[in-house]
């Protein structure tokens, strides 16, 4: 008889996003002749930039040939040439020094994210922030890490975080002992992000208690405020106790094409249960190599060809349009009278529904009243409730369209 790893019985089903589908068909089906505009997506619609295809076809080119082709990555962290462009690009032209050593290229930032806490003992307690990406959490339910879903599907023994209004969207260090935490800025879903200051407490709070923080950078690219960290290492002694995901899904529209990175600094320590500290970098790169082999070349080419001149300026411009749809989206349903936030610095936009509707019942709303298609923040943690995520990945078009639409709606 074969026995099922039941850790994965707890799970949630995945509701949200095939409950949006349904609720749209729904719609649909009722009103062929609506065209319905979704501003609930999390992908990217831009092609890729030229400086990237360009470099792709290149890469095509040398597989075709003996005398350049690639097999294996040799070791599949990533190769050298892409790991050289992220530390120079990334994050000394930022004033951090970090090691190509200490940079692991990756397939995702889902999977990094997900696959981290596996190097990780199963007594940590797990602190995430409430609304969260779900796949902190999920991933560490199925490792055991938790009891059963209970209130408002929130489960037994991770830490949740609330993010409102009243903290900006951005939480306090715990006044208990946590020891794995989740933390992502700018933020998917309210698009809040968290000043020096406000990560130098969270650095602060690691560093007392023997933490690390497991830190989700992949909408980095989307900052516009000058004062708002790109990289978690801006903080002092962030190296020490904190682990940095990124991404091209977002930055570059990678999200078809695959490929990231993560930072595990080589001074990061976790313990041993006598209390003997352990090298955490070395303990990730024998995990990453066990179970995956390398990123292709083809993409690793593409990747590293956005830190070429004209790549920086084409990927620049695409994030512009995103953040241009963002500026409108805020600023129209501002002027309408909703009260917005995000949209400055990600291309997301946390929406509180007005009278206190529930955030289905307004997605419903929008979806009969202007056809547009939003995410209900409940989705994403009990504290997202009495919000909709309006996502700025749209064509401006559509963005236009739509907004016009929500404008006579109400
Ligand atoms: C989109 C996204 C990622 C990136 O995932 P990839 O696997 O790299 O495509 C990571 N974290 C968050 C919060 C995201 O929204």
């Amino acid at each position: 008889m074969t026995l099922i790893n039941e850790n994965y019985l707890k799970l949630q089903a995945g509701y949200l996003f095939p409950e949006i589908g349904r609720r749209r068909r729904a719609f649909q089906e009722a009103h062929p002749e609506a065209k319905v505009i979704s501003m609930g997506i999390g992908d990217v619609t831009q092609p890729l930039a030229p400086a990237v295809t360009a470099a792709m076809k290149k890469a095509v080119d040398e597989m075709a040939r003996t005398e350049t082709f690639r097999g294996y990555d040799d070791g599949g962290i990533g190769y050298e040439f892409l790991r050289e462009a992220i530390r120079e690009n990334d994050y000394e032209a930022r004033g951090v020094d970090i090691d190509i050593d200490e940079i692991i290229v990756s397939d995702g930032a889902k999977c990094d994210t997900g696959n981290m806490q596996e190097i990780f003992g199963l007594d940590n307690i797990v602190a995430v922030s409430d609304p969260v990406y779900p796949v902190y959490v999920d991933t560490n339910v199925m490792a055991g890490r938790t009891g059963a879903a209970a209130d408002k599907g929130r489960y037994e023994g991770i830490v949740y975080m609330p993010c409102t209004e009243e903290n900006n969207f951005v939480p306090q260090p715990p006044a208990g002992k946590v020891d794995l935490i989740y933390l992502c800025f700018p933020n998917n879903p309210t698009g809040g992000v968290a000043t020096k200051q406000q990560l130098a407490e969270w650095v602060d709070y690691a560093r007392r208690n023997k933490a690390i923080i497991l830190y989700d950078a992949a909408y980095e690219a989307f900052i516009s405020e000058p004062d708002i960290p790109h990289s978690i290492f801006e903080v002092d002694g962030a190296k020490d106790v904190a682990i940095e995901f990124r991404s091209f899904s977002k930055t570059a529209g990678f999200t078809g094409v695959r490929c990231a990175f993560t930072v595990v600094p080589k001074q990061l320590k976790a313990y041993k249960k006598d209390g003997k500290a352990v090298e955490v970098g070395p303990i990730w790169k024998r995990r990453h190599c066990t179970k995956f082999n390398g990123v292709s070349y083809v993409t690793q080419a593409g990747a590293a060809a956005i830190y070429t001149k004209e790549g920086k300026k084409q990927v620049k411009e695409i994030i512009d349009i995103y953040m241009s749809n963002a500026k409108l989206i805020r600023e129209t349903l501002g002027k309408i009278g909703y009260t917005v936030y995000g949209g400055v610095n990600a291309p997301y936009i946390w929406l509180k529904t007005p009278e206190g509707a529930g955030s289905w019942e307004f997605f419903d709303k929008l979806l009969n009243k202007a056809h547009v298609v939003t995410t209900p923040g409940a989705g994403f943690g009990s504290a997202g409730e009495g919000y909709v995520r309006l996502t700025a990945f749209g064509t401006p078009a559509n963005v236009e369209e739509a907004l016009e639409r929500i404008a006579k709606a109400v």
